[in-house]
């Protein structure tokens, strides 16, 4: 079997149909001519909401990566979030994370209170609590594992059998650690969602989306409410997003490597009160690797202050998964959206520091944390 690497680096390469040309060339068309006014006639692409080719490659490329049936690009990772709510009827009881991404907690919440979903956000940290929490009336559990940015860690296994069980849909949201770290579908979730502005485009210049289905009936819902109120991505986000994935595995390798390293430092060193890195216990058993993303707690919200003025190389930014290392607040700033009493409630205080490990050298990054860290 061909390695996800090769099939990386190989999405899309000498597809080009016109011209042979070795790298796909990109579509920006809107509209596409009928042959005559008969739909019989039509080619495979007639107006770019409903498809595109750029599009297209992108997502057959992804749906292959998580070992999907079929799947759906959308304009951000939102986008696909709110793609997968399409599937529920209005009223539907919701199950998700309390410590979630800011923005889909926001998205969830405003949606609850709409009442288009009925929604329990819990720790899914602890599976007991899950399971307690799907009853038959649930349609659709939420998972976010390793959550942002605590990185704790959800039994994916376990609460997607709890959701089968109700009959109800599952869907992790798998951005933090990427397919190349956690396959999601073969871990029983109905599908796997992806922030394409994180690790897979990877180079901080695209925002974008992606829903995978495992099952066909599952990926032509998803298609036609992508299509429907369209949310689909554009032919220039998919087209970098398609370059920016030829080098996943490079990059993920890489940037984990480093974050290996950033987290010795940090275990061993005397101001730092607590560090979440996702490389033991379940992490284990259903990742294939810790990933690039860490958090840790210094002993006053002063301390943290003082470490990200001072600190070199990371960049003071939101955001992930770019070639570039970054360092953020998340209580001022990631998730600064969120209701006070949840944010304190899931843990995020202002001693807390996440840092998006990059694929600089990474004795320069340890320096800098090091030199930063120093009284
Ligand atoms: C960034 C992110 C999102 C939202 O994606 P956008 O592309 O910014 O819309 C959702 N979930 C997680 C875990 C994220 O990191």
């Amino acid at each position: 079997m061909t390695s996800p690497t090769t099939k990386l680096v190989q999405s899309g390469i000498g597809w080009d149909p016109a011209f042979g040309a070795v790298v796909p060339p990109l579509y920006m068309s809107s509209t596409y001519v009928w042959p005559e006014a008969d739909v019989e006639s039509k080619g495979p692409y007639d107006y770019g909401r409903t498809n595109n080719p750029n599009r297209d490659l992108l997502a057959d490329a992804l749906a292959e990566l998580d070992g999907g049936t079929g799947a759906v690009v959308t304009s951000s990772g939102m986008a696909a979030i709110d793609l997968v709510l399409n599937l529920l009827p209005v009223g539907a009881h919701v199950i998700a994370p309390h410590d979630c991404y800011g923005g889909t907690h926001r998205l969830l919440s405003a949606r609850h209170e709409q009442g288009q979903i009925r929604c329990d956000f819990i720790d899914q940290g602890d599976i007991e609590q899950v399971r307690q929490s799907v009853t038959d009336e649930t349609a659709m559990v939420f998972l976010e594992t390793p959550s942002n940015p605590l990185m704790r860690l959800t039994d994916v296994r376990a609460a997607c059998d709890a959701a089968r069980h109700a009959g109800a849909l599952s869907v992790v949201d798998n951005t933090f650690l990427s397919p190349l770290r956690q396959q999601p579908l073969s871990l029983g979730a109905d599908m796997a969602l992806q922030s394409t502005t994180k690790y897979l485009n990877g180079h901080s210049d695209v925002v974008g989306g992606v829903v995978v289905a495992k099952t066909e009936t599952l990926h032509e819902q998803l298609a036609w409410w992508a299509n429907a109120a369209g949310l689909t991505g554009s032919p220039f986000d998919s087209y970098q997003t398609l370059r920016g994935l030829r080098t996943l595995a490079l990059r993920v390798n890489a940037a984990e490597a480093n974050a290996g390293q950033l987290v010795a430092l940090l275990r061993g060193h005397d101001r730092i009160r607590e560090v979440f890195y996702p490389d033991a216990g379940l992490a284990r058993a259903q990742q294939s690797g810790p990933g690039a993303m860490l958090s840790f707690r210094m002993e006053t919200a002063a301390m943290a202050a003082d470490v990200l003025k001072r600190i070199n190389i990371f960049r003071l930014a939101a955001s992930l998964g770019g070639t570039e290392s970054l360092i953020c607040q998340p209580a001022t700033m990631t998730h600064r959206g969120m209701d006070p009493d949840a944010r304190l409630a899931a843990g995020l205080d202002e001693t807390l520091i996440r840092i998006s490990t990059g694929v600089e050298d990474a004795t320069d990054l340890v320096n800098a944390l090091e030199a930063a860290l120093a009284l």
